[in-house]
């Protein structure tokens, strides 16, 4: 049987995922982007000159346009109610952007996929849903399943690297295992995406928000910027391997109130397993140890991981060709309001001080333009700044177990 498979998104997660699920059999994809004209260029685009995959290396996908077996449309109100899953792939911040278009248009039998959710997605998607008198199964998956970067747009993307294992969550409200015609919603997905990389199942929401780690570029951005004189740079600076002893000061605090954090919700509630949340040098480790040459210390270890070779800090270039620190790009954007305020209520939620943690966050609400604290509380910020529990009526661990009950 075919199944409508729908990506919402038109960056580079988007187009890899369109590519690489197009291919499968029973799979008949749509992509709808309502971002600016990107459907009409991508269409536009594809039609003539196809559509390509590269992967690192030599392997590629390449589909004549003739041959190309997705569509790329805006149309929201046509697409959703056919639609037997729906996979949203774009930045956090957009999130609820797509969650209020197609949710009057959904059937109830589609799930919902983040691809990545990023801490706080099911209880913002599960809200948006309920608002309009809906329960569809939610599925967070931690990251994008590959690095990926759009060499020509609507035509040619390049997956740098893909992940071996990545974690997801399922909130399955109506019960009943959340099937996709004939199969479960993980095993679908897991279809298209091919072997790699593993999807793993996190029974924990609370524990998955640790995981998913928004606690690396803050500290960096933070650490390198806090004192900036305003002037602009010639070259962009390196980002993980131009860490220096600073930097990894915030960076090994950040960890630890995050780990202390986890040893508290463990100590409260032992059943719900919360051991094992690992230090930053150990989750380095953990994912790139062929790739790293000195693991002796945390600042070694970014230091020398050739998977970081010429990543640089984000940075917009001035009319007279140099380059001043890009606050918008999702090192700020996506990883404050998506990532660590949330790890802030649930560190204040049982009570472990974030001296660090609020450190980086002030510093970042000049950059956004959103105060998040106050007098060392966190404030009740609109939906649109961002995605603290609190915002969704989340103001206890107990809270947020009974929610997605
Ligand atoms: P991207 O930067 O390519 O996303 C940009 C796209 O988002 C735009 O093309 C547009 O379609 C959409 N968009 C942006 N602003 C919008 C708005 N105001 N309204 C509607 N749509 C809007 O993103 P990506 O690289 O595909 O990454 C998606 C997510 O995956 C991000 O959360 C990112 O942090 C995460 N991620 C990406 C990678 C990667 O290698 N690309 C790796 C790990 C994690």
């Amino acid at each position: 049987e075919k199944l409508n498979i729908t990506i919402c998104g038109g960056g580079n997660g988007a187009h890899t995922f369109a590519g690489i699920s197009s291919l499968v059999k029973n799979a008949n994809v749509t992509v709808v982007t309502i971002f600016e004209n990107e459907a009409e260029r991508w269409a536009e685009t594809m039609g003539k000159n196809g559509f390509e995959v590269k992967f690192k290396g030599d392997k590629k996908v390449t589909i004549a346009p003739e041959d190309v077996k997705f569509k790329v449309t805006k149309e929201v109100k046509s697409v959703i109610p056919d639609s037997d899953l729906v996979v949203i792939c774009v930045p956090a911040y957009t999130h609820n952007i797509y969650m209020n278009l197609i949710s009057p248009y959904l059937n109830k039998n589609c799930p919902i996929v983040g691809m990545p959710g990023q801490p706080g997605f099911e209880y913002e998607a599960l809200t948006i849903l309920k608002e309009h008198g809906k329960t569809n199964t939610i599925m967070s998956i931690e990251t994008m399943p590959w690095a990926c970067r759009i060499i020509k747009y609507g035509e040619c993307v390049e997956v740098l690297g893909t992940k071996d294992e990545v974690c997801y969550t399922l909130v399955d409200k109506l019960g009943g295992g959340t099937k996709v015609g004939q199969s479960h919603v993980e095993d679908v997905m897991q279809a298209l995406l091919g072997s790699k990389p593993v999807l793993s199942r996190m029974e924990n929401i609370l524990k998955y928000t640790f995981l998913c780690r928004p606690t690396i570029h803050p500290p960096i951005m933070y650490a390198k910027w806090k004192s900036w004189d305003g002037l602009p740079l010639e070259t962009p600076p390196l980002f993980y391997q131009g860490v220096d002893e600073e930097a990894v000061r915030y960076l090994d605090g950040l960890t630890e109130e995050v780990t202390q954090t986890a040893a508290a919700l463990d100590n409260k509630f032992p059943e719900l397993g919360f051991s094992g949340v690992s230090t930053m040098k150990e989750w380095l480790i953990d994912h790139y140890s062929d790739q790293i040459s000195d693991k002796s210390s945390l600042l070694t270890c970014l230091q020398t991981n050739s998977a970081y070779d010429g990543l640089v800090h984000p940075m917009t270039k001035t009319s007279d060709g140099k380059f001043v620190p890009d606050f918008q790009y999702r090192y700020t954007r996506e990883d404050v309001p998506y990532g660590l305020i949330v790890l802030r209520q649930i560190a204040s939620m049982v009570e472990v001080s974030t001296p660090i943690i609020d450190e980086i966050i002030k510093w970042a609400e000049t950059k956004l333009g959103t105060q998040y604290l106050k007098d060392g509380k966190l404030c009740n910020i609109d939906r649109k700044s961002g995605r603290l529990p609190l915002t969704y009526g989340i103001t206890t661990i107990e809270e947020f177990f009974q929610f997605f009950k």
